[in-house]
């Protein structure tokens, strides 16, 4: 199984490789600069070396990049959707450079749109993100997008299903490398998919199934949801803190058809350890057969049930 959590880098990609090796995760996530400013430097080449030194040494695989928050790719003609474009391109570039295996987008917000126009406006942007990768970098990619699926709060794209699959169709034949997806648990739950329940998470496997195809999906975000069913409020809890529970997430690590999937964490750290305990949470709920360390942790399962608000 691969688990894992969002690491920060504070200025230092090695830092992140290590802090994921320290918490007994096998894979991770991080920002590939500040995620809330426009302006973000290319990494350093020697800072790039010394990652990978880590990640092979501790087989830390996949490396999934989360993209920043500021872009919003669905963005109408303005100095914002220009900025989002060349943003998205630096974040394919710097993806690319550090040798991550995933960029992680979220769609975007359409609002003062129509969903279709929003929809058609990712696409082209996308296209357009693509075309302004440096060639020598596009050439060499192992780099899959990612969109992933929201809270569909308000003019958010995403929070529906099947906006992703169309949104894949239009932008895949104008990009270069594959767009696949990413599931975000917390997501689903407030965007109306009860994963909570054993008939409510049976339909949603079987929706995603149908919709996307689970072989498009190599990333699960694990976030219990602090918030209802339906609400459309992303705030993310400690896994077993919040509406889906330690027997929602057991369900869900040991189900077959996810088996294969990477599970990184985007999980509040309000107490020093919570980082651990979610990791060490993951980990303990899935079945023995499915481990890929037969040793047992000695720490318990049960994450403090603390929360705040944290939307990625
Ligand atoms: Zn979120
Ligand atoms: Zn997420």
């Amino acid at each position: 199984m691969r688990i894992g959590i969002h690491c920060f880098t504070a200025g230092s990609l090695e830092r992140a490789a290590l802090k994921a090796k320290e918490l007994g995760a096998n894979t991770f996530q991080i920002f590939s600069g500040s995620p809330r400013m426009w302006r973000m430097k290319a990494p350093d080449p020697e800072q790039v070396a010394r990652l990978n030194q880590v990640r092979e040494k501790h087989e830390l695989t996949p490396l999934a990049i989360h993209d920043s928050y500021l872009i919003n790719l669905a963005s109408p003609p303005s100095e914002i959707r220009e900025k989002s474009i060349a943003g998205f391109t630096g974040e394919i570039e710097r993806a690319i450079v550090i040798g991550a295996e995933y960029l992680v987008a979220h769609p975007g917000n359409y609002k003062g749109l129509s969903v279709e126009q929003g929809l058609l406006n990712v696409a082209e942007a996308l296209g357009l993100a693509w075309r302004g990768v440096e060639p020598s970098l596009a050439k060499n990619s192992k780099l899959t997008i990612l969109l992933e699926n929201t809270a569909g709060a308000g003019a958010q794209l995403g929070g529906k299903l099947e906006e992703l699959w169309t949104l894949r169709e239009l932008a895949s034949p104008y990009v270069g490398i594959p767009i696949q997806f990413c599931l975000d648990t917390c997501h689903c739950y407030v965007a109306g998919f009860d994963l909570a329940s054993p008939e409510g998470f049976d339909r949603f496997v079987g929706h995603a199934s149908e919709t996307l195809g689970w072989e498009h999906v190599p990333v699960i975000h694990a976030n219990d949801a602090r918030s209802p069913l339906g609400s459309h409020v992303d705030r993310h809890a400690n896994i077993g803190a919040g509406y889906i529970g330690l027997e929602g997430f057991r369900r869900i690590l040991n189900h077959s058809a996810l088996r294969e999937k990477s599970f990184i964490l985007e999980t509040p750290v309000d107490e020093p350890g919570d980082d651990l305990r979610n990791v060490t949470a993951l980990k303990e709920l899935v079945s023995p057969r499915e481990r890929s360390t037969p040793k047992k942790s000695s720490r318990s399962g049960t994450p403090a049930g603390r929360t705040t608000r944290r939307c990625t």
